[in-house]
């Protein structure tokens, strides 16, 4: 059965924002802006973004307290100032947290939810609307039905969905990723190939998204190394944030797999970013799941003009490696937290803790 809904209406190009603001009027005439410290200022998101809302009377106030991996208590935060200002809507501008915290707070402050309760996707029964503006090129949270939230108190990072958190409108202008350094473009591109590769792993996938995984997947194999070395280049920022809109637009359909959920513990223990510690467990996971979607891999390579071993060479190229120890008890905590992800269920191949664990220990 093909199942496919995709709300969001989403602005790409340069200056999107600029010439198409008119859809944010009609949200309401109070706004509450949620960002990180830097993005909105380095990218000049947050300069477009003011210039519109005053020049149209909308009023706004600045929620900027989200850091990488957004936390329960940051959100909860934030729904309270949204409740206190009256804000009738939300911008998400920066990379996947600010975007994917504006969710969150919408959700807590629409249900008045005690914080945990996000995690309850089934109890959301509304949002405040919600426009995102990414300045990354990777998660493509600005066309997911997703957040993902950090709870500190357990170190647990899962995400939530509803169908009331896609955003209402997405602005994306590839010029406010020139200001991200060679790092930060090469995760979040990883990122982005990791939800094309997920796509093909779930078991979820359908016609509709093979060809956006296969164009997404060939942009940022051709163009991702050629980026690094040229950052300020707009035409190579332009193929990137298409190929993570790509990545967003099929995970919306088939969700993440077993890679994000192996992932997420290595972000919450050692601070390893989203996109980084998905590409550090890459070729572990093609490997296993290789033999059961082995003719979806392989119509993918014959699309990238590349072999399996190729392609490996390639993301070792890229360096992303593990230069953190995984100890023994950090495998155990991590396997056995990992298997209650949602994302197992999906797998092509059933997935066991012991799976899970020895993909760990090949990481030593
Ligand atoms: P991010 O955590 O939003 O940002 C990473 C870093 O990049 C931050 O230090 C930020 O700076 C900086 N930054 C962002 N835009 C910049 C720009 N244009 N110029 C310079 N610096 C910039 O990174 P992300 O990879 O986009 O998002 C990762 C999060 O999204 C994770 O929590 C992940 O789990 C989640 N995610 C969500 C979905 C979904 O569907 N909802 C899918 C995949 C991943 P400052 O903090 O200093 O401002
Ligand atoms: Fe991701």
């Amino acid at each position: 059965m093909l199942k496919y809904h995709m709300p969001t209406r989403l602005y790409f190009g340069r200056d999107c924002l600029l010439e198409n603001a008119a859809d944010i009027f009609g949200l309401g005439k109070n706004a509450l802006i949620v960002t990180d410290k830097n993005s909105a200022r380095l990218s000049g998101a947050g300069e477009d973004l003011l210039r519109t809302l005053k020049r149209n009377n909308i009023s706004f106030e600045i929620f900027d307290e989200v850091t990488e991996n957004p936390t329960l208590g940051a959100v909860c935060r934030g729904a309270r100032l949204l409740k206190e200002k009256r804000a009738d809507f939300l911008i998400g501008v920066g990379g996947g947290s600010p975007i994917d915290a504006a969710k969150a707070i919408s959700v807590i402050a629409a249900n008045n939810f005690e914080g945990r309760e996000i995690y309850s996707s089934g109890k959301i029964k509304k949002a405040y609307p919600i426009v995102a503006v990414p300045t990354t090129a990777g998660t493509g949270t600005e066309a997911t039905p997703y957040s993902v939230i950090t709870d500190e108190e357990i170190s647990r990072k899962a995400g939530f969905g509803s169908p009331h958190i896609y955003p209402v409108v997405s602005y994306l202008d590839p010029k406010y990723t020139l200001s991200l350094n060679a790092n930060q473009t090469r995760n979040t591109a990883i990122d982005a190939l990791s939800h094309l590769l997920e796509g093909i792993y779930s078991t979820d996938r359908n016609f509709l998204v093979t060809p956006l995984i296969h164009k997404g997947a060939s942009i940022i194999y051709s163009n991702l190394v050629p980026a690094l070395t040229d950052l300020k280049n707009f035409e190579y920022r332009e193929r990137l944030m298409r190929a993570a809109l790509y990545g967003g637009m099929v995970i919306a359909q088939t969700s993440t797999t077993l890679q994000h959920a192996i992932g997420n513990p290595l972000t919450t223990e050692f601070g390893i970013p989203h996109g980084l510690a998905n590409g550090i467990v890459m070729k572990e996971i093609m490997e296993l799941f290789y033999s059961s979607v082995r003719n979806q891999i392989d119509d993918l390579f014959l699309c990238l003009g590349v072999s399996k071993r190729e392609f490996y060479d390639w993301l070792d190229l890229l360096d992303m490696k593990l230069t953190d120890k995984l100890t023994d008890d950090f495998i155990e905590r991590s396997s056995k937290s990992v298997m209650k992800s949602g994302d197992i269920p999906i797998s092509p191949v059933e997935v066991r803790e012991d799976t899970v664990r020895k993909i760990y220990k090949s990481l030593r």
